[in-house]
């Protein structure tokens, strides 16, 4: 069996190939997208691996179809990159990684808000050079603070329980309240609740066309002035202009961000040599209250480890006898 894997690094051709031991497929490792300019080059190929920048609209999987390929792999929980209703049209089969350490996320989330909150990027840099005056670096205490957590799936939920770990009263908003958390005393509010009363925003949905721009210019005007937001889940969730006008006007106070609505022309590339023209995240990196990692928060050994034997475990059993677990199929 041929599987063709899109936008490969060095490190995914590392743990899928250590997990293809077990069961001995072609894998064929392109660092390219999979997208309209690509998609007519593929040929013999049983199934494609993709991630979360490869773009799979109705014109990709219709080539697709015509070239026998019968099953598209996501290795990533997030599937609003895929026509998941012409894959189903054209008979292609989809699987994903609902689950590969949320924990992983979780944990890079308090990460960005610590950084951000502590100032420890800038701590460490001034170290460095010498400079040990704490001007600047003056931080506010975590304990005691109101975070909201919007959606409480596997990620909104391991952090939740680190944010009470640190003593911070959690408020969230679902579509379907969680109920260990609602034993742990977390209280769901609607989102005009969580906006008002919220210090810190941290979003764990998908993007749908629901919350698409999620936050944006009415909703900021809701929240608390010098309000943190972090978003380690899809960068469409924010409309990035608007966030922009709300740091200029001191609304957001600290923003942490891992996704980027136009990151699929620069993240998991080093650019560092050349120029980047998209002006927007050229301004977000010039604030000193904004924190960017490159889609990072998943990437944790044991998150690789997972996704690979997920991802090749799905493959293995659809193209043998057309099932596996349903909670991995879309
Ligand atoms: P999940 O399916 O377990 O949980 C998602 C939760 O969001 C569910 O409880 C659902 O009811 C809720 N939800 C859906 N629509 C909502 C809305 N409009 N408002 C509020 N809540 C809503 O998913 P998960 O594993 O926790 O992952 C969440 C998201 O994190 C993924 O969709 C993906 O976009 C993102 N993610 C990012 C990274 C990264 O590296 N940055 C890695 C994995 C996942």
């Amino acid at each position: 069996m041929k599987i063709a894997f899109f936008s490969t690094k060095p490190y995914d051709k590392e743990f899928f190939e250590k997990e293809n031991e077990k069961y001995g497929f072609e894998l064929n490792f392109y660092e390219t997208h999979l997208g309209p300019h690509i998609v007519n080059a593929i040929e013999n190929e049983d199934a494609v691996c993709v991630f979360v920048n490869d773009r799979l609209n109705r014109e990709v999987i219709e080539v697709l179809a015509q070239k026998g390929v019968k099953l598209i792999a996501l290795r990533c929980a997030g599937f609003n990159n895929v026509d998941i209703d012409a894959a189903k049209e054209l008979g292609i089969q989809i699987c994903r990684v609902p689950a590969y350490s949320p924990e992983a996320v979780a944990e890079h989330t308090m990460a960005m808000l610590l950084t951000l909150n502590r100032k420890t990027h800038k701590a460490y840099n001034r170290v460095r050079e010498q400079n040990f005056a704490l001007n600047g670096l003056l931080g506010f205490n975590l304990y005691q603070k109101k975070i909201g957590v919007i959606g409480t799936g596997k990620i909104g939920k391991a952090f939740v329980k680190i944010a009470l770990g640190f003593g911070a009263e959690v408020i969230a908003y679902d579509l379907y309240p969680d109920q260990t958390l609602l034993d742990l005393h977390v209280k769901y509010v609607d989102l005009d609740t969580l906006f008002a009363e919220s210090d810190i925003i941290s979003l764990h949905c998908p993007l749908t066309p629901e919350n698409h721009y999620l936050i944006n210019k009415e909703s900021l005007d809701k929240m608390k002035n010098g309000v943190t937001i972090i978003n380690t889940s899809r960068g469409n969730l924010i409309h990035t202009n608007d966030a922009i006008k709300a740091l200029k006007e001191r609304k957001i106070g600290l923003l942490g961000i891992d996704v980027y609505e136009q990151e699929e022309k620069l993240f998991f590339k080093d650019l560092s040599t050349t120029i980047i023209e998209d002006d927007t995240i050229q301004l977000l990196m010039s604030f000193p209250n904004v924190l960017l990692t490159a889609h990072q928060a998943f990437f944790t050994r044991e998150a690789l480890e997972q996704i690979s034997q997920r991802t090749l475990k799905s493959i293995a059993d659809l193209l043998k006898d057309g099932t596996t677990d349903k909670e991995v199929l879309l």
